[in-house]
């Protein structure tokens, strides 16, 4: 803990911690994360004044993505990174400089507990959750470089997506962004079209831009791993089995393609 979570009042003692790390000791080359993973808002922030159920909604978080992503470390061997808050108290996924980081509006929502913040409250939630979040991921990966400089992590982040964005229908089941690298989106990619029976995009619905993007860009492409974004439709994710079966399929598209890094 450093001074800042010390003084911070944002997290009691007993709410989760900024970030959950899931199998840390995974011996896969590929690492992990999930910066939507939580619809959980600290306590004293009161639900930002929203319902349950806006919550609980897209804007909140990845529905079904966490579920995913720890089923696919488990099945891959794989370090998995999630972090613990809603993206509507701040997006592990923007630039610290980003209007969308503690977005004052969502989807056409108006988010009441992030109107006309002080600059120590914008501060208190980057200090205690978006930093710990990229600290822990910035630590794996180091400890992995320095336990094992001659096989590079493979760095891989899982999404979801809503089916309908302003009234417009999302035909992909699941989409494959890269950015300036795109080796690894497009084995994946591939591996994915292979399987036969769904609609792949390639930097659909999503492509990745430095200034929408935080964690490929920064874990993935700054420290030059092989890295792509996954984003999955979610209502693809609804039942169990729904999320399972996309679990399985990625976890089968990996395969396919592991042994050529
Ligand atoms: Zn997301």
């Amino acid at each position: 803990m450093n001074d800042n979570q010390a003084l911070s009042t944002l997290l009691l003692p007993t709410e989760p911690a900024a970030v959950e790390l899931f199998n840390q000791q995974g011996k896969s080359n590929l690492v992990l994360v999930c910066d939507h993973a939580s619809n959980r808002v600290p306590v004293c922030l009161d639900k930002l004044g929203l319902s349950d159920d806006q919550l609980a909604e897209h804007i909140g978080w990845d529905p079904g993505a966490a579920t995913v992503a720890r089923l696919l470390a488990k099945a891959l061997d794989a370090p998995l990174l999630l972090s613990g808050y809603s993206r509507l108290v701040i997006d592990c996924n923007r630039p610290i400089e980003s209007n969308e980081l503690i977005p004052e509006q969502s989807a056409g929502i108006v988010i009441p507990g992030n109107q006309n913040l002080s600059a120590y409250e914008r501060a208190d939630r980057i200090q205690n959750l978006f930093i710990p979040y990229h600290d822990a991921i910035d630590a794996l990966l180091d400890a992995r470089l320095l336990s094992n400089p001659k096989h590079p992590t493979l760095f891989l982040s899982i999404h979801s997506f809503t089916p309908f964005l302003f009234n417009q229908q999302r035909p992909w089941h699941i989409g494959v962004s890269h950015k300036s690298d795109a080796r690894f989106a497009k084995d994946l990619y591939r591996a994915l079209v292979q399987q036969g029976d769904i609609i792949v995009g390639l930097n659909e619905p999503y492509p990745i831009e430095d200034a929408f993007d935080y964690s490929i860009p920064t874990h993935g492409e700054a420290r030059g791993l092989p890295c792509a974004m996954i984003e999955i439709r979610q209502d693809g994710l609804t039942t169990e089995t729904g999320i399972e079966r996309w679990a399985a399929r990625i976890a089968r598209a990996y395969r396919a393609i592991d042994l050529a890094y």
